[in-house]
């Protein structure tokens, strides 16, 4: 992103005097992308018996199923399991996502960097806000 001052009122940069008429402005992008499966909050199931199983967005997100421990959690290896239907006792595999097909990011960091010298901007203060303090 670049913003511009009208031209001869931008302040001079505090590291080389140049009197600056612009700014780029870069965040940081940090990846958000899981890289493991999560449930889907969109699914739901009717098993034999007629039973309907969906996950709820608030715990427990399986009402209406049972995890049933097949192998206790031994030294580092997880426990592992299955899920019942509470009610007629059909295993129930719930519907997962991902890992995502897209990257996701959030912005992290900004870098404000002075035009035209390119200068990095101390504390990350833009012209305007900078002059502003200094008023
Ligand atoms: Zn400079
Ligand atoms: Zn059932």
């Amino acid at each position: 992103m670049v913003k511009f001052l009208p031209p001869g009122t931008g302040p001079r940069c505090p590291l080389c005097g140049e009197r600056i008429n612009g700014w780029d402005s870069v965040a940081e992008q940090i990846e958000t992308t899981s890289a493991f499966p999560v449930p889907d909050p969109n699914w739901s199931y009717t098993d034999r018996r007629g039973h309907i199983h969906m996950y709820w967005e608030l715990p427990p997100h399986y009402a209406t199923m049972e995890w049933v421990v097949d192998l206790a959690a031994w030294m580092d290896l997880p426990e592992e399991g299955h899920y019942e239907c509470k009610a007629c006792r059909e295993t129930i595999v719930p519907g997962m996502i991902g890992p995502s097909p897209f990257r996701t990011f959030i912005p992290g960091m900004r870098t404000i960097t002075y035009r035209p010298c390119g200068h990095e901007a101390p504390n990350n203060l833009s012209p305007i806000r900078w002059r502003a303090d200094a008023l």
